[in-house]
């Protein structure tokens, strides 16, 4: 394969930390730093790590000077040491960091709280990764549109998608959010439909008929999808499970196994030593699973801190080059340990 590709992450922390982590765990790259705008914990972590933090700018690059936090550079002198960019900064901030890159002449991607607009091309490896090869912007979607793409590009592959309707539970903040809720509130997220996931999915699966409603609920640990896909022609369950099986980056889960909430999927990944308890696969329960005549239901739950972390390393290979689209999810899912694993009784 090629020369090893040089890789930065701007935003050090739920997504730029696991994304630097994954990075480095990849043979064919090299993660060259990491760009952070607070001097706080997370920089004295990334450097116990052995990673070279540099401060955002000028302004963030004094305040790790006045507070003694060892720091290479600014993110101006990170830019000019890679090849590519993963910018895991907040909602909207990657958009004003866009001509940065462009000046340094440096490939980026970017994640889910972006526009489409900003790279014109939305990225799930295994729907359109071949698509990145030309690009030198591109952006990962966001956790729950990776979840459904990955679960209706499995029907629309086996059977042909007439619809899909989607409602998404979704979890009220991140584990360490501490400011954020809701505490004791089911928050409808937003009140008209739809909720900016059917745009999003179609995005990636173009032409797609989706509907979705999301609303917000007080937990951390995952988001919970209820699916309604009416399909072109009748399935039967079997050949429903066996496409969800043979579709890359799905787990399937039975509540028989013991598997009642989104809770025991955590405890599951935490007892696999799992780093972070990270979940990277869609989760389907196989007993939700359910025909009648063209229509499925089924329950998916994504972990909104994890899913993305696969999709980031192979936008990298897609935009850099070298790999099929199998061999870089085959090396990414051997990196990250994804296993074909079915947990049903
Ligand atoms: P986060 O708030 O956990 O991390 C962002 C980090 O970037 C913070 O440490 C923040 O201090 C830092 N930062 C802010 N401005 C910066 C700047 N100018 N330069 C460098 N660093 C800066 O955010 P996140 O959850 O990792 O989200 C990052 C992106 O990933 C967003 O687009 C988000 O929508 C998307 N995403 C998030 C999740 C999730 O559930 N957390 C899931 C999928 C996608």
């Amino acid at each position: 394969m090629g020369k090893t590709i040089r890789v930065g992450v701007n935003g050090f922390h739920t997504i730029g930390a696991r994304v630097a982590d994954a990075v480095k765990k990849q043979s064919d790259m090299e993660l060259v730093g990491v760009s952070k705008l607070k001097p706080d914990y997370r920089a004295r972590i990334a450097q116990e790590k052995g990673i070279d933090v540099y401060a955002a700018d000028q302004k963030s690059l004094k305040s790790f000077k006045d507070s003694k936090t060892k720091v290479k550079g600014t993110l101006d002198d990170l830019l000019q040491g890679v090849d590519l960019i993963v910018d895991a900064t907040p909602d909207g901030v990657g958009a004003s960091n866009k001509p940065t890159y462009e000046r340094a002449g440096v490939k980026a991607i970017f994640q889910g709280g972006e526009e489409h607009s900003l790279t014109n091309f939305s990225f799930v490896a295994q729907c359109n990764y071949e698509g990145g090869a030309d690009k030198r912007y591109v952006r990962v979607v966001s956790c729950n549109t990776t979840g459904l793409c990955r679960t209706l590009h499995a029907l629309e592959g086996a059977f042909g998608i007439e619809k899909a309707r989607a409602v998404l539970v979704r979890r009220g903040a991140d584990p360490d959010e501490v400011s954020k809720g809701p505490i004791d509130a089911v928050v409808l997220d937003p009140a008209t439909i739809p909720s900016h996931h059917a745009p999003d999915v179609q995005s990636v699966l173009r032409g797609l008929n989706i509907v979705t409603m999301a609303i917000k609920a007080p937990t951390t640990h995952m988001h919970l999808h209820s699916l309604l896909v009416t399909l072109r022609k009748k399935p039967s369950r079997e050949l429903v499970i066996d496409a969800l099986e043979n579709e890359p980056r799905m787990l399937l889960v039975d509540s028989k196994s013991g598997f009642k909430s989104t809770a025991s999927l955590v405890d599951m990944a935490r007892e696999m030593g799992r780093p972070r308890n990270d979940i990277y696969e869609g989760v389907v329960w196989a007993d939700s699973v359910t025909v009648l005549e063209k229509e499925v239901y089924l329950f998916l739950a994504v972990h909104q801190e994890a899913i993305v972390v696969p999709e980031n390393i192979d936008a990298i290979r897609a935009m850099t080059g070298g790999y099929t689209k199998a061999q870089s999810m085959r090396v990414t899912d051997d990196s990250l340990g994804i296993i074909p694993r079915f947990w049903k009784s």
